[in-house]
């Protein structure tokens, strides 16, 4: 296959260009850099299948050539990068997508968007399946993300529907791993670093929330059987295993050997409004149509991404 990756140069669109070569594609990245970075494909420099083309894809998307699929994984993608890119998040969501979808019906080529648990919102519905509609606040800090989503799904299906183009959805639940932005926010790096600096780590709330976080090798290789399987309605992939926000903390201190401790931070916070009170993928459907779940223990997961922070902070 020929593949467009967008989003090429960000943490998951990386790693799916490093799977997709090593199955023998052929890959294109796109990316504008704006939260993505070239240091993560830096090594697939000179690689004979492997080529790198900056891009706004929010603007017209021209690419040589034939192309067996294109995958959507450009958008700023935690919560304190919606805060600091409202606009080109809605933009990448709404209009990238639409310029994604023209393309691919222009070169008849698959087309897979990354979608997201955000779909669910603040969830009635839990663990969530895929026929939840979500709870989600439209004016929200988070809205410009999770309706740009939304939207993002909407013309999805309005491109299979009128114009039969070949679509997949993925609803990506929490993933980490090596390369994630140290400065991005989420819990993940902001854990770490917190840690392995024996600075307090910033529990948001008084840590009762929940989220289930899944490896990204164990994701991307579900999105990998997503884009070779049939399936043309959304699918969930993420790791089940859920927990509080307060045991993850206490988890990380242990992996990492820290000394800090955890300090609360009031719900007033503006990274709090909105945020989910939990967060759990019901896998069932993955399990079925692509005979796929997690492999990647956390606390495994958790010291490959440890060892990567630690050459960073
Ligand atoms: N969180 C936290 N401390 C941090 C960063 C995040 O307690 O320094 C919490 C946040 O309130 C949420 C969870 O961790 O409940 C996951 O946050 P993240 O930003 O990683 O992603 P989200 O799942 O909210 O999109």
């Amino acid at each position: 296959m020929r593949v467009l990756i967008m989003g090429g140069a960000g943490f998951l669109g990386s790693h799916l260009c490093d799977h997709f070569l090593a199955k023998g594609h052929t890959v294109i990245a796109m990316d504008n850099l704006l939260t993505g970075s070239t240091a993560n494909i830096e090594h697939l420099a000179g690689h004979s299948n492997f080529s790198f083309i900056k891009h706004d894809v929010t603007n017209y998307i021209y690419v040589e050539g034939e192309l067996d699929a294109v995958l959507h994984f450009a958008s700023p993608a935690s919560p304190i990068d919606y805060l600091e890119f409202p606009i080109q998040t809605l933009k990448v969501g709404a209009l990238g997508t639409h310029k994604a979808l023209g393309l691919a019906k222009a070169k008849n080529a698959r087309f897979l968007l990354a979608s997201t648990s955000e779909i669910y919102g603040d969830p009635l519905v839990h663990p969530q399946t895929e026929d939840y509609w979500g709870n989600v606040n439209p004016i929200g800090p988070r809205g410009v993300y999770d309706e740009a989503k939304r939207f993002a799904e909407a013309m999805t299906m309005a491109y299979h529907r009128y114009h039969h183009v070949d679509t997949r959805i993925v609803r990506i639940f929490n993933t980490f791993g090596p390369r994630m932005r140290q400065e991005d926010g989420r819990v993940v790096p902001n854990f770490i670093a917190q840690a392995l600096r024996g600075e307090p780590l910033t529990v948001f709330g008084d840590g009762s929330r929940t989220r289930s976080f899944c490896y990204v090798s164990d994701l991307v290789e579900g999105i990998y059987r997503l884009l070779n399987s049939n399936e043309n309605d959304p699918v969930n992939i993420g790791n089940p295993n859920e927990m509080t926000i307060l045991d993850f903390a206490k988890t990380i201190i242990q992996l990492t050997g820290s000394k800090s401790e955890v300090t609360f931070i009031q719900p007033k916070d503006v990274r709090i409004q909105d945020d989910p009170k939990v967060r759990q993928p019901d896998i069932s459907k993955a399990r079925r149509i692509l005979n796929w779940q997690p492999q990647v223990p956390l606390a495994e997961g958790l010291q490959k991404t440890i060892e990567y922070f630690k050459n960073k902070v």
